[in-house]
């Protein structure tokens, strides 16, 4: 299954210890909607409407999104942007361990 390893993974290191995560950024669904004032959808730009990508599994909820992947793109603007944090995945690495 080649289309596996396709999925995306948005900069994050390739390890052995991927796990599928449903997209954030559009609720597993592959489109969002865009529209201003009639819904308008578009494939989903993080996870490529795929609906789902490949995280590292120790990742953590992000805490500037609250994991939903989105951020306010401004008062005149109904959609959302990605998250810069997390790139809109709504996963981001875990704080460093102080030992
Ligand atoms: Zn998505
Ligand atoms: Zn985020």
């Amino acid at each position: 299954m080649p289309k596996q390893e396709a999925l995306p993974t948005y900069g994050i290191p390739s390890t052995e210890d991927l796990v599928v995560r449903l997209c954030a950024y559009c609720e597993g669904t592959g489109e969002v909607d865009v529209g201003t004032f009639i819904e308008e959808y578009q494939p989903c730009p993080v996870c490529d409407e795929s609906g789902i990508m490949r995280v590292p599994s120790d990742y953590i909820k992000c805490r500037k999104c609250d994991g939903t992947g989105q951020e306010d793109a401004g008062e005149f603007i109904q959609w959302f942007m990605p998250c810069e944090k997390c790139h809109g995945t709504g996963w981001s690495p875990p704080p460093p361990v102080y030992r």
